[in-house]
């Protein structure tokens, strides 16, 4: 931690502090997360941090984060990774983006996902504050906090607290513990319907107030699923705890007007109920969406960043930082951006 010299507090979420902080060697400007172990005592090294890091040391790719060292301090873990200016949430704040402008930040997410998931990496928490955003306007995948390594053909219960409320796929919702890309896929779907929304309307797609409602708003615009819809739901294991009267299917152009042409189908084909029908990251990148005008804009065409909105710094040692991923924890803790 002497190498660093901390500059300001550029974030602060459910699962660390992060400081902008410099190199005193090199004069590298780096972003430091700060998590603290405290439960090291008991129960070793929190298996979450453990993913974290592990998952982060084995991916290389233009549009994840990229973490530079990791190191100890007292009973907490330090992560250093490249400094990025800005997030896909301060983005949407200051600006409206225009069609080949969403394209753009839309290819970019692809292109992550394809490749995390084709390297068996759930990330489990896609929105557009984790969407991070480097000095050359590029985006880059952060926030690994919640991310699992997914073994195909394993069956591993995983946990369904995962995802901010929001962005979390129905099958989440009803509780399942065995799921797949396809929660990734959800939101990243639910994000660019944001981006597209917001320009328009001003809020979110599905705002949800509890698990419930956020069930409810999904159930509302998709209509009630049925057994070809989306097969085996009933075996979820909150699937009998809620009932709602049945509901028609909404036109996504209701839900979220937009001007970009073939918006409709590409958001459609990610927001299905059966998660093994969504679209794959992969495939998406070849939709005629992406072939349409406006085409998607270089990244010398993206906004510039908007300019930093320093947090007052506070002392990185006293600063109490949420490590767990614990169920009550990730949607208490998680802000709804
Ligand atoms: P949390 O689990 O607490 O959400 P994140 O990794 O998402 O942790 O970081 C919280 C916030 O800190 C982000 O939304 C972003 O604003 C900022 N942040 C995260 N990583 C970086 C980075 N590499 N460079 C600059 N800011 C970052
Ligand atoms: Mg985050």
């Amino acid at each position: 931690m002497n190498e660093y010299e901390v500059i300001t507090t550029v974030g602060e979420g459910a699962h660390g502090i992060v400081l902008q902080a410099r190199h005193s060697i090199s004069g590298d400007i780096v972003a430091l997360k700060k998590v603290t172990l405290k439960k090291i005592s008991t129960e070793g090294i929190p298996v979450q941090m453990v993913r974290e890091i592990k998952a982060l040391q084995c991916i290389e790719h233009e549009n994840v984060v990229t973490l530079i060292d990791v190191f100890p301090q007292g009973l907490s873990f330090v992560l250093v990774f490249e400094f990025m200016p800005s997030n896909l949430w301060e983005i949407l704040d200051n600006y409206r983006l225009n069609g080949s402008q969403i394209k753009c930040y839309m290819n970019m997410l692809l292109k992550a996902l394809e490749y995390l998931h084709e390297n068996h990496i759930l990330h489990r928490d896609l929105k557009p504050a984790n969407l991070l955003i480097s000095n050359d306007g590029s985006l880059k995948v952060g926030d690994f906090g919640l991310c699992r390594l997914h073994n195909q053909g394993q069956h591993v219960a995983y946990s369904h607290q995962v995802a901010t409320r929001w962005y979390r796929s129905p099958e989440l919702l009803y509780g399942a513990r065995y799921y797949d890309e396809g929660v990734d896929l959800w939101a990243a779907a639910v994000s660019v319907a944001i981006i597209c929304a917001e320009m328009l309307k001003g809020e979110p797609v599905f705002p949800g107030e509890n698990d419930i409602d956020q069930l409810y708003l999904v159930i509302s615009s998709l209509g009630t699923p049925d057994e070809t819809s989306w097969p085996g739901r009933s075996e979820l294991p909150d699937y009998n705890k809620i009932s709602f009267r049945p509901m028609d299917p909404v036109p996504l152009t209701t839900l979220v007007p937009s001007d970009v042409p073939k918006y409709e189908e590409f958001i459609g084909s990610f927001l299905i109920y059966n998660s093994s029908k969504r679209i794959s990251a992969k495939s998406a990148m070849d939709h005629e969406f992406f072939r349409t005008h406006p085409l998607p804009c270089s990244i010398s065409e993206l906004p510039p960043l908007p300019t930093l909105k320093s947090v007052m710094f506070k002392d990185f040692d006293s600063l109490k930082i949420c490590d767990d991923a614990s169920a009550s924890n990730t949607s208490s803790c998680s802000t709804l951006k």
